[in-house]
């Protein structure tokens, strides 16, 4: 019997009402800050994520669903929603459009990663771009997106995290002060923090491992060693969220497992804290789309995983709508039933009603257990006698009152 691939998953119908709740809350966001759709291919060159994301990240290094297709060329599924933007920013002209420029998507992201509640193979994430700008203002209206984004779907416990990573500047400078603190440490890191202490020294802060965690609780924090123009950039920042009232709490040891991110860095966390628990997170990623071969051009974005939004609507118990079941079931018996059964249908969906006949030759009695079961408003039952008479039977299912009504007029009535 073959099964879904590990980590990943089928939505069944049960399913998708909460689906499609958060792509209309989706929808609703990004009309009201005017962003608009992008949608950009499952596949892309691989160099496009070695190049951005970074080459010594674990989505780079462990995570990412390589191969070569048929021609030779290495291409890699979405790991990550933002590069692709980027590459279809740069090769669409899109900086001669008005700046900057707003977008958003959804599509499913793969990563190799441990399957557990909360982290999948593949997950679908909606994500915002605002490229061409490096304004603070830009920030906190990307931080205000997410923030109102989980408040309009019912989220209330969350909590924000914010910290400022600093530019090409004040980086390099708060490195060398980061590396000179972890020398002292080298023999308690873990093997994974060992290396990040050549290759990705930043992340050394967001190592989860309980004895690495400790040390870098005490680490000197980037938000101390920013050159001016970050140290104002992050200050105007916080104003903003003040004007915005969007609570935050600033944390040092927050710097995103992605190497493209330059000053504002922040994480959306449910209040009740899990493992898997980081509800989305984004940052600014200022030197990106020059890394890509464009023009020098700010940018500020966000991601969050749709299934972990629907994993805490269902923890918190918030009521999503539900969609409208089919209105109408027809019965009947025999041939010539079964033919105005067909017509009925017919007419009943150009009225634009629901409807269905049932298949198979049923007895009249499981065709009304079908009806129940499908949870329909009406059925209408059409036997040999009413063939002959040219009515149908109208059954209200919510109070079982039936009335005989001519066929012609069924459509009318029913509308
Ligand atoms: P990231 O690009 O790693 O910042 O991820 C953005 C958001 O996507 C996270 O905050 C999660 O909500 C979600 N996410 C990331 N990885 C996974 C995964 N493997 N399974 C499910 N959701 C994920």
């Amino acid at each position: 019997m073959y099964q879904a691939v590990r980590g990943t998953m089928d939505i069944l119908p049960e399913e998708q009402p909460y689906w499609r709740y958060v792509e209309q809350a989706i929808a609703d966001i990004s009309r009201l800050y005017g962003y608009r759709r992008i949608d950009t291919p499952i596949f892309e060159d691989t160099g496009l994520f070695s190049r951005s994301t970074g080459e010594y990240t674990d989505i780079v290094q462990k995570e990412m669903y390589t191969f070569d297709d048929r021609g030779g060329n290495s291409l890699t599924l979405k790991p990550e929603g933002t590069p692709p933007v980027c590459r279809a920013y740069i090769q669409h002209g899109l900086h001669n459009l008005p700046q900057p420029v707003k977008l958003y998507y959804i599509c499913p992201i793969f990563r190799y990663d441990r399957p557990q509640a909360g982290r999948y193979r593949q997950h679908y994430q909606f994500g915002c771009e605002a490229i061409g700008d490096a304004d603070p203002t830009l920030d906190a209206e990307v931080i205000d997106i997410a923030w109102r984004f989980y408040k309009s779907l019912g989220l209330n416990k969350i909590s924000l995290q914010l910290n400022s990573i600093g530019c090409r500047q004040c980086r390099p400078v708060y490195l060398t002060v980061l590396k000179d603190y972890y020398a002292g440490y080298t023999d308690q890191l873990c093997a994974d923090c060992k290396i990040r202490l050549e290759k990705n020294t930043l992340r050394l802060l967001d190592c989860k491992q309980a004895s690495c965690r400790k040390i870098a609780e005490s680490a000197p924090k980037s938000a101390d060693h920013l050159c001016t123009e970050c140290d104002e950039h992050f200050k105007k920042l916080q104003q903003y969220l003040g004007l915005l009232k969007i609570p935050f709490e600033m944390n040092h040891r927050l710097v995103r497992g992605l190497d493209y991110y330059t000053r504002t860095v922040f994480e959306i966390q449910p209040e009740e804290e899990g493992t898997q628990s980081t509800l989305g997170g984004g940052g600014r990623y200022d030197d990106l789309i020059e890394e890509l071969g464009g023009k020098p051009t700010p940018a500020i974005g966000f991601a969050c995983g749709i299934e972990r939004i629907i994993l805490n609507l269902k923890k918190e118990g918030v009521a999503i709508p539900v969609p409208d079941s089919l209105r109408v079931l027809i019965a009947y018996r025999g041939d010539a039933a079964r033919e105005e059964a067909i017509k009925l249908a017919a007419g009943l969906r150009q009225a634009g009603i629901s409807a269905v006949t049932t298949t198979g030759g049923k007895s009249l009695k499981a065709q009304m257990r079908q009806a129940n079961s499908l949870n329909v408003r009406y059925a209408v039952i059409i036997g040999e006698d009413e063939v002959k008479a040219g009515t149908a039977v109208l059954r209200d299912m919510a109070d079982a009152r039936q009335e005989t009504i001519a066929i012609g007029q069924l459509v009318e009535r029913l509308r």
